[in-house]
């Protein structure tokens, strides 16, 4: 398969059509970034790379992380951690709390804003220094050294994390939060926070990607069969209430955040890193999803 020659097509009929969406201004720091950026990168497993545009430029991976930090509350707690939070599809925004006071403050799944605040009070408690460790475990997943968190970002939202504030503080009303909320907070901002590259998301979630091997970086291990619940859960819940739409259009697991990034899985055959801000109603980036879209399209692979 020619993938190079795919994606350029592919990104240069993207390049010509009017690109609705919007960049997300609710965190002010992520106002900043153009939103014309546009980079694609594709990692196989047989190690090849593929990529385009703004591809080795770092951005803020924003809730592409909560499946990094429900990797580890997975490897510490293991089935328990079903018993903190669910595994359904939202069927609401990322940052929706209406369901959190009828379902008593258990989160539908770890990817809406209240389960990864529930993950991050989990790691809060597990994780001796949250946040070196974090980082740690995500400088042996991509094996760069240099990534790290953006202050300014995290301090932004926490200026601004006024729904934030109250998903946790209805989390704690119910018993569910065992940590100072602000700590809470902190972390899940600064986890949030972390500026990575396409290719660098490549590398990290080809990790994921692969359900055939031991998994196991920097004192996390994961079962096989816990890589594969990873990835059902980014096939139902990775793209906030997109999520049914994505697997309909593209048809591959993944995660979205609202800095403008996606990385979709072929398991055991590639990850596709897709960065462009401008986000469409539903949070994801429009241009990432129509770009994914096409490539499932045109290489005739997808999970189904
Ligand atoms: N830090 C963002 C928030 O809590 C993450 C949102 C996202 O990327 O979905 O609102």
């Amino acid at each position: 398969m020619d993938y190079q020659s795919i994606i350029n097509e592919i990104y240069r009929d993207l390049m010509f059509e009017e690109d609705f969406g919007q960049i997300a201004t609710y965190i002010p720091e992520l106002a900043k970034v153009s939103p014309n950026k546009f980079g694609v990168h594709l990692y196989t497993h047989d190690g090849f790379n593929y990529s385009i545009g703004d591809a080795r430029e770092k951005f803020s991976i924003q809730s592409i992380s909560k499946v990094f930090s429900l990797s580890i509350a997975l490897s510490l707690l293991g089935p328990a951690l079903w018993k903190r939070v669910g595994v359904e599809p939202s069927g609401t925004a990322f940052n929706s709390i209406v369901q959190l006071e009828y379902e008593r403050g258990i989160p539908r799944n770890p990817f809406i804003n209240p389960g990864a605040i529930v993950v991050a009070d989990l790691l809060v408690t597990y994780l001796k220094d949250t946040k070196k460790e974090f980082l740690e475990y995500i400088r042996a997943l991509t094996g760069v050294d240099t990534i790290d968190y953006d202050k300014d970002v995290a301090k932004s939202e926490q200026r601004s994390g006024y729904k934030n504030s109250a998903h946790v503080n209805m989390l704690k009303s119910f018993g569910n939060i065992k940590n100072d909320v602000e700590e809470v907070l902190d972390f899940y901002y600064h986890q949030c926070s972390l500026s990575m590259t396409c290719e660098e998301l490549g590398k990290a979630f080809h990790k994921f990607s692969d359900t055939n091997s031991v998994f196991s970086y920097n004192g996390i291990h994961l079962s096989q069969s816990q890589v594969k619940r990873i990835n059902a859960i980014m096939l139902m819940c990775g793209f906030y209430d997109e999520s049914g739409e994505f697997a309909f259009k593209v048809g591959l697991p993944g995660k979205s955040g609202v800095g403008g990034g996606i990385v979709a899985i072929l398991p055991n055959k590639y990850t596709i890193s897709v960065w462009s801000p401008r986000l469409n109603n539903k949070g994801n980036s429009y241009m990432g999803v129509r770009f994914l879209k096409q490539f499932t399209t045109r290489t005739n692979q997808s999970i189904f």
